[in-house]
């Protein structure tokens, strides 16, 4: 470490992502990208967008916002769009809290929450998931701070309703509701309908996973125009450019392309039932997701080892040594030929397992 850093920076724990493992090719099942391209048109519209990289990118993504707007039945002025939904995270941490705030998240769920928190000098507050990876909504009624509640949630994959999430809403009418739908096209319930009922909901979404842009870094927040303005303020003091030309013009073809997204995601869907089932039949207990992911643990083998193994055979998943979840391994749905190599590989372990 350098002698110059601050003691914050030095005290930081950052995020982990996810192994992008350049020494061979792998089966990459470990940071839930989409396994297929993006819709043609983005292909056709980054080669196009070469020539305008001299000048800068509309720092209101106006086009974009409208595109989005469209497809989603609502105002530009609800939408801000930002580097990747973490950034959207992160300006949210900036735009509604203050130091030594509050903030509630639950024990298990995404690992940017707590970093977040640490970041900006907040008191990040675990809320514990009860029986079952369950999310109990009365948990988050009237809490003394704001919350960040992924929906569907990660890495457990399980749900709540619509009406759940308005509960949780309704019950904290001063503090800010930050609900994350990255998996919700995959069989989660958007309540991006609610923002023009409540001023205090933030919804966040991503084109990372069921828009195959991970590599583009695109999502978004819907929200009052009061929530919009205040992201703006942090963006505005940190960064007026943070979508650039390529990512919009990409954004703009991928929300257009309403026909290849559903069948990508439904693809998706259908691969994750099947594999679900077939590795219930082997034995293994896997939660009931509503993800582009697989919540799983092994019959007798613990979650690092089965990772380790899945590695040796040249099958990256994502393990997480936490109490409560270290049994079990994050497996992303892949295509049908790429789930059929996990299973034949998992299939395997087990034999010898039980070969000793
Ligand atoms: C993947 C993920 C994100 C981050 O997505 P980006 O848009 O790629 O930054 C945010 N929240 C959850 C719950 C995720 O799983």
């Amino acid at each position: 470490m350098s002698k110059l850093m601050g003691r914050q920076a030095a005290a930081l724990k950052p995020y982990v992502p996810g192994e992008q493992p350049q020494d061979r090719q792998y089966i990459k099942l470990n940071t839930n990208e989409s396994p297929y391209p993006p819709a043609p048109g983005v292909i056709r519209a980054l080669s196009e967008e070469g020539e305008g990289l001299r000048l800068y990118p509309d720092p209101e993504v106006r086009k974009l916002r409208e595109a989005v707007a469209q497809e989603w039945n609502i105002s530009p002025e609800q939408i801000f769009a930002g580097n990747g939904s973490d950034e959207v995270l992160a300006f949210a941490y900036m735009a509604f809290f203050d130091r030594g705030d509050p903030v509630y998240y639950s024990d298990i769920t995404y690992g940017f929450y707590p970093v977040y928190a640490d970041l900006f000098g907040l008191r990040g507050k675990e809320i514990p998931l009860r029986e079952g990876f369950r999310l109990e909504p009365a948990d988050y009624y009237g809490l003394d701070g704001g919350m960040f509640i992924a929906n569907p949630n990660a890495p457990t994959g399980l749900c709540l309703s619509f009406d759940e999430v308005e509960g949780i809403v309704k019950a904290n009418p001063d503090q800010l509701v930050a609900i994350d739908e990255a998996y919700v096209d995959f069989g989660g319930e958007s309540v991006v309908p609610l923002i023009s009922r409540y001023d205090n909901l933030l919804v966040i979404q991503t084109f990372s996973k069921s828009r195959s842009l991970a590599g583009g870094r695109l999502g978004f927040g819907f929200g009052c125009p009061e929530i919009i303005c205040a992201l703006n303020r942090i963006k505005f003091s940190f960064n007026p450019y943070n979508i650039n030309r390529m990512t919009a013009a990409a954004g703009i073809e991928a929300v257009r392309d309403r026909a290849y997204f559903q069948e990508t995601r439904n693809k998706i869907v259908a691969t994750r039932e099947r594999v679900k089932g077939e590795l219930r039949g082997m034995g293994f207990i896997v939660t009931d997701s509503h993800t582009n992911f697989l919540f799983a643990a092994a019959p007798g083998i613990g979650g690092g080892t089965l990772y380790q193994k899945l590695k040796e055979r040249g099958i990256l998943v994502r393990h997480f040594a936490k109490p409560r979840i270290d049994p079990y391994i994050r497996v992303t749905v892949g295509t049908e030929e790429e789930m059929d190599a996990f299973l034949q590989a998992a299939r395997e372990m087990l034999r010898e397992e039980k070969e000793g």
